[in-house]
């Protein structure tokens, strides 16, 4: 997974999942000049939140 040392957000990769591609961009996007490294999720697990769930909450408010 890709992992914001800068933030401690994490995205899950899955590179056969379209949906989860436009994810990484926009983890991508969010942390562009932070420091972005590929770890396990044993690495992550405790002390990094999901990029993606804190995106779930907000997807409902703002239409696209
Ligand atoms: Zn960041």
């Amino acid at each position: 997974m890709k992992a914001c040392i800068k933030c401690r957000e994490y995205a899950i990769i899955h590179a056969e999942n379209s949906k989860n591609l436009e994810i990484l961009k926009l983890f991508e996007g969010k942390h562009r000049g932070h420091t972005v490294v590929i770890l396990d999720f044993d690495e992550v697990k405790g002390s990094f939140k999901n990029f993606q769930e804190e995106k779930s909450e907000k997807t409902s408010e703002s239409a696209e």
